[in-house]
């Protein structure tokens, strides 16, 4: 086993509209769509796409959206021996509301996600024991992802995502690599924002103080920082890939994961602004298209770089 999933499901309902409704309102929107969605899912699926062998711990719904969601994991090759369906539980949805201005308004059901538990990281040990990399996000039961962390004893990745305000030293210090967005790495420092180098430079030195391991900072159209800690004064900047058409950055972050998971598991030795490199580059090819999954390059999309 490649790469090791502990994570969400969910699936997004989006409707578009003129303008968001107010409060009461009943508004007629004049499109709809279906996504499979879920930071862990993406982030298994992106991986899985470019050819890594991999597994998703999660949890659905006994309902028409979990079995669907279980057909899609099978098609796209990933194993799903542990993923449950949950008696009386809805699977995860996300009802989305997409405005011709771009905002949007969202309401999340974790649904099923709120059962994932550390019985979860008991009973798939041996999956624990044979992959080779472990994908944690925050959008599942905290306590769980840390009895994940703890049990894994290869390279584990922690995307601290969706942003929490003071997450405990104990998350930052229990990952081999900590992956953040500006967002995340604003919020997780206390800093008030996390845009240019330099401050990513500032909260990649606070990250470090808290006891993060090796850290990534996602910059969007700037690509990504990282800093290591077998060299913490090493503070190395890897340009975004040119980009002729911005279509849609939704799930620009879960590829990036997905590829540097994929990357760490096949090229362990490989540089790591190499590995950086190879993952802004399936980023960016996610970014030029539209959808979540949809957007995630299979690698004969991509054209070889880093490796
Ligand atoms: P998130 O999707 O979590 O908000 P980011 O916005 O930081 O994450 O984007 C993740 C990665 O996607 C970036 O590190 C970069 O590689 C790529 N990316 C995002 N926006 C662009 C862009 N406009 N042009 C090229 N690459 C981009």
């Amino acid at each position: 086993m490649d790469v090791l999933v502990f994570g969400s499901a969910i699936v997004d309902f989006i409707s578009y509209a003129n303008r968001l409704p107010k409060a009461g309102e009943t508004l007629h929107g004049d499109k709809f769509s279906t996504g499979f969605g879920g930071k862990g899912a993406n982030q298994c699926v992106a991986a899985a796409r470019l050819g890594a062998k991999t597994a998703i711990i999660t949890k659905l719904g006994e309902d028409l959206w979990g079995a669907n969601y279980l057909e899609q994991l099978q098609s796209e090759n990933v194993n799903v021996d542990f993923v449950q369906k949950c008696q009386g539980q809805t699977t995860g949805i996300a009802q989305i509301c997409v405005a011709d201005s771009g905002e949007n308004h969202i309401v999340i059901v974790v649904g099923a996600n709120n059962l994932l538990s550390s019985e979860d990281v008991k009973q798939a040990k041996k999956l624990f024991e044979t992959a080779k990399i472990l994908v944690c996000q925050f959008e599942t039961p905290l306590n769980a992802t840390l009895a994940a962390l703890q049990a894994f004893k290869g390279i584990s990745i922690l995307n601290t995502a969706p942003a929490r305000k003071n997450t405990p030293s104990e998350y930052i210090k229990a990952a081999t690599i900590l992956c953040l967005n500006e967002t995340e790495a604003a919020l997780t420092t206390g800093m008030d924002k996390v845009t240019t180098l330099s401050q990513a430079k500032e909260a990649m030195e606070h990250l470090l103080e808290m006891g993060a391991n090796n850290v990534i900072i996602t910059l969007g159209a700037l690509g990504a920082v990282y800093v290591r800690s077998d060299e913490p004064e090493m503070f190395i900047h890897v340009s975004a890939f040119a980009v002729d058409k911005v279509v849609d950055t939704t799930g620009a972050g879960d590829a990036f994961i997905g590829a540097l998971a994929y990357n760490l598991a096949q090229y362990p030795d490989l540089p790591w602004h190499q590995l950086i490199g190879a993952a802004n580059q399936v980023a960016a090819y996610s970014v030029m298209h539209p959808g979540t999954q949809t957007s995630f390059p299979k690698a004969n999309e991509i054209q070889k770089v880093a490796v």
